[in-house]
């Protein structure tokens, strides 16, 4: 599922162009967020953006890989080249939670953005968040 997030009207042609994308890759998510029910509704892995399916995307300012947690999708290497193809400047939302992945993603794409969410100190992090550890995972990777 793709969201177009902003509208940007070309001057060239005057047809209204989308400049950045936030592209949902999954409603899967190991956390248990009391702000958010997500992962209540986790999606079928089948049913969820496959890589090549983001070729149609146009060429973009930006684009924001979230979920759900997009590091529990084990093609997102293959996603991430894709989008390289439509923009230089690629985002992902995550909880930090499979930290072994964020760093080999970063080794593989130096210029990826990771965009780490923590939502207080370590306990608050961990009540809100609903599993224990997730402050440090996220944080030892600032
Ligand atoms: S980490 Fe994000 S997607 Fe997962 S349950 Fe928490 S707020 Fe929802």
């Amino acid at each position: 599922m793709y969201i177009f997030n902003h509208i940007h009207i070309m001057a060239t042609n005057g047809i209204p162009c989308p400049t950045d994308a936030s592209i949902i890759l999954t409603y899967r998510c190991p956390m248990r967020c009391k702000m958010c029910n997500v992962w209540q509704y986790p999606t079928e892995k089948s049913k969820e953006i496959q890589p090549e399916e983001l070729r149609t995307l146009p060429k973009l300012k930006f684009i924001n890989l979230t979920g759900g947690e997009p590091f529990i999708r084990e093609d997102l290497d293959k996603i991430v080249e894709e989008c390289y193809r439509h923009s230089n400047r690629i985002v992902i939302s995550t909880s930090g939670w499979f930290e072994d992945r964020v760093i080999a993603l970063a080794k593989k794409f130096p210029n990826i953005g990771i965009r780490i969410s923590i939502e207080g100190l370590s306990c608050k992090n961990d009540e809100l968040r609903g599993h224990a550890g997730g402050f440090d995972k996220g944080y030892v990777l600032y």
